[in-house]
């Protein structure tokens, strides 16, 4: 047997979407599709506004410039996440400060953000490591408190819970990514959700290079003009056709993938009872939505050890983040506090094959294989 770590989910329809978009008169940005995801997202998740983008990395980069942070302010956010939700801010030339994320599950510890706050902080970005939602209470009571803005990076998120509340929808900005690798796709894409009321006019001209050409189009002025500074973060109407396909079937791709978050689960339990493994921990305010599923081990050398076992059987199992605090980039601007739960994570996390096509004998397949490495 041969199983991929990810297969992306095609369909006939995604295949055709490209024609779809040239044929409703545009293939560049904030077309019709686009029209269309937006809308689809701020009904089905109650966002304020949605602004699809090329990628979760400039959705980041939009939310770092709309905080209006200013050279020297801070960012508390985790080292355990993907470098773009650090790069965002550091663009903006902010300082960013790491913290580490909780023991048992690889998200951002509320009182550490509580620790590391002080007069120069401006935001905290948090990540929902695999679509488990962190406390947002907590993280929205530490904001109110200092008066500071919250990015939700829900880049693994989409369709994910907080006491009922959807991921993306809670801090002042969500960014979302439509990355091959995430629940759905459009090869490259993302999204900024922006739940407060102060920030959507200035989005959607960051969003235009910096022009109010999206109210122009809206006929709300007569002409545009550079009015702000901005980039060309939109995404190509043709990936919002895609796109559309894929939230078409959205209810399928979320049943069938939580389906196999389960089965892993389900039949992976008895070798964490046994004690040779530690499966994800879902505190009861968060759901699971089929992003990812990984496990993990006791240390770094039986972590390489499964990773190379699985591989000799055919089964291709990663591992990530490398902590981003003791990076070649920001070793030696860290203030030296070690994160040890973060490195844990780093040295022991192994995620399993996940996507959208894997089968029930494929996982029962990956289990046993576990189970034989381990007994
Ligand atoms: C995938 C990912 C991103 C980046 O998404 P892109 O769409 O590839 O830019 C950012 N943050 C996290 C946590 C991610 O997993």
């Amino acid at each position: 047997m041969h199983i991929l770590f990810n297969e992306p989910h095609y369909t006939l329809a995604g295949m055709f979407a490209t024609f779809s978009a040239a044929r409703a008169g545009t293939l560049s940005g904030n077309g019709k599709y686009t029209k269309i995801c937006q809308q689809f997202f701020e009904t089905k998740y109650g966002f304020r506004r949605s602004l699809l983008t090329s990628s979760c990395t400039d959705a980041l980069e939009m939310a770092a410039i709309l905080t209006e942070i200013q050279p020297g302010d801070e960012v508390i956010l985790p080292s355990f996440t993907f470098m773009s939700t650090a790069n965002a801010f550091l663009l903006r030339n902010a300082k960013v400060v790491f913290a580490d994320t909780l023991e048992g599950i690889p998200n951002i510890d509320p009182a550490q953000i509580e620790s590391l706050v002080n007069s120069r902080t401006k935001a905290i970005a948090v990540v929902h490591y695999s679509g488990i939602a962190c406390d947002m209470d907590k993280v929205m009571e530490i904001a109110r408190k200092h008066n500071l803005l919250v990015i939700e990076d829900a880049a693994h998120s989409l369709d994910s819970y907080y006491k009922g509340k959807p991921l993306g929808s809670i801090g002042h900005f969500g960014t979302f990514s439509f990355h091959e690798t995430k629940n759905i796709f459009c090869g490259e894409g993302g999204m900024l959700s922006i739940n407060d009321e102060r920030f959507m006019k200035r989005a959607e001209i960051i969003w235009e290079k910096g022009t109010n050409r999206a109210a122009f189009y809206r006929g709300e002025i007569d002409k545009y003009s550079w009015v702000d500074i901005g980039s060309s973060f939109l995404l190509s109407d043709a990936n919002a056709a895609f796109l559309y396909t894929q939230i078409e079937q959205l209810e399928k791709i979320q049943k069938r993938r939580t389906g196999h978050w389960h089965s892993y689960s389900r039949q992976l339990k008895p070798l964490e009872e046994k004690g040779y493994l530690k499966l994800p921990v879902i505190p009861p305010f968060a759901t699971v939505n089929g992003n990812m599923y990984y496990i993990v081990t006791a240390s770094l050398k039986e972590r390489d050890g499964l990773i190379s076992f699985l591989k000799k059987n055919g089964i291709l199992a990663v591992f990530h983040y490398m902590p981003l605090h003791s990076s070649v980039y920001y070793k030696d601007k860290h203030d030296g506090r070690e994160l040890s739960n973060t490195q844990k994570f780093s040295d022991c996390i192994v995620r399993l094959p996940f996507y959208y096509h894997l089968r029930s004998r494929q996982i029962r397949y990956i289990v046993e294989k576990i189970r034989q490495f381990y007994l």
